[in-house]
């Protein structure tokens, strides 16, 4: 289990104590407040607090006096407009403060997300848990031939016995020297700031990750995408479902303008404008390489 009972008795108190307030609440936020959505075998994702709502995107794009609502039909109109033409500031009002357990090299792609603030556990002061990502069997898969970056069929029989038995072996032989280069039991013990450096890439790390509507959304375009890997993508989806219930019209925008939409070059606009003339076109009188095309053609016949 993600949470110890001790850590679920804390966020059962917080949730009992409810503050009045004069600030905006999104409805659909204080839901998901505090409370952790299970991803991975040990990770988490919890919303610790956010700030905005839909219509404080309205109210920043009016640069209101008041509350910024016209009408629901009238801020959903806005929303779409500013989507549509990339007027981001005004989302940029929204912010959302998350905790999140993830494996280190789930970690190492996410901190490549600049524009976030992080605060992460310190293994100088703390003690690791003994904790490791250790993939379902339907996640096991093999070398992907055609995407050289990504993975292909599951593995299968002997081979995945003997690829799960390798990872929960080395995970624990790591964490027995590691427990044993840290004790101070007859010994002077290593620092834990060194101790931390033979553990694997799949322990278990935490941090608190704050970042603005804006730039949550290109996170997860990036990440909630089938290109981004398995085990960052179960996490972009899980914040995915708390952002749709946190603004819902600004996440109906984002799922309509940048995840279901799509980025067309000049040449391939060109291509789409003469195939709705009649003209047949292929990749030869495309003006297009062969990876163009075959991404063009897979854009189109998507869905
Ligand atoms: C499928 C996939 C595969 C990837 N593969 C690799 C890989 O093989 N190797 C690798 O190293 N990385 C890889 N990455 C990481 C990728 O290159 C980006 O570093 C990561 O997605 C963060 O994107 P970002 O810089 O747009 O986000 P953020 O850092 O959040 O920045 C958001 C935006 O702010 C602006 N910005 C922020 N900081 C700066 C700056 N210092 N200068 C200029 N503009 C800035 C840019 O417009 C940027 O798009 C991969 C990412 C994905 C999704």
């Amino acid at each position: 289990m993600p949470l110890s009972p001790d850590q679920q008795a804390e966020i059962e108190e917080l949730r009992s104590n409810p503050q009045q307030t004069l600030r905006a609440v999104a409805p659909g936020m204080e839901k998901h407040l505090y409370k952790a959505i299970d991803v991975l075998d040990h990770g988490f994702v919890r919303v610790i607090d956010y700030m905005g709502d839909d219509a404080a995107i309205c109210q920043a794009a009016r640069v209101s006096y008041g509350k910024g609502t016209k009408s629901v039909q009238n801020d959903e109109g806005l929303i779409r407009y500013l989507m549509r033409h990339w007027h981001s500031t005004p989302f940029e009002m929204c912010e959302i403060k998350l905790h999140v357990k993830l494996p280190v090299f789930v970690a190492r792609q996410w901190i490549r997300h600049r524009t976030a603030n992080v605060n992460e556990y310190s293994a100088r002061y703390s003690i690791l848990d003994r904790e490791f990502y250790i993939p379902a069997p339907d996640q096991l898969a093999a070398q992907s031939v055609i995407n050289n970056q990504g993975r292909g069929e599951a593995l299968t029989g002997d081979e995945a016995a003997r690829v799960l038995e390798y990872l929960k072996a080395d995970s624990n032989r790591a964490y027995d020297h590691y427990e044993q280069m840290i004790s101070d039991d007859g010994q002077q013990g290593l620092a834990r700031e060194l101790a931390r450096m033979n553990l694997p890439a799949n322990i278990y790390t935490q941090w608190y990750w704050k970042v603005d509507l804006h730039n949550l959304f290109h996170f997860l375009r990036l990440r909630a995408d089938a290109h981004a890997q398995y085990e960052i993508r179960v996490y972009a989806e899980a914040i995915c479902a708390i952002a749709a219930d946190w603004v819902p019209f600004a996440y109906r925008a984002f799922e309509d303008y940048r995840m279901g939409g799509a980025t067309l070059s000049a040449t391939a606009l060109d291509c789409i404008r003469r195939m709705v003339k009649g003209e047949t076109v292929t990749q030869e009188n495309s003006g297009m390489s062969k990876g163009e095309w075959r991404e063009f053609e897979a854009t189109l016949n998507a869905g």
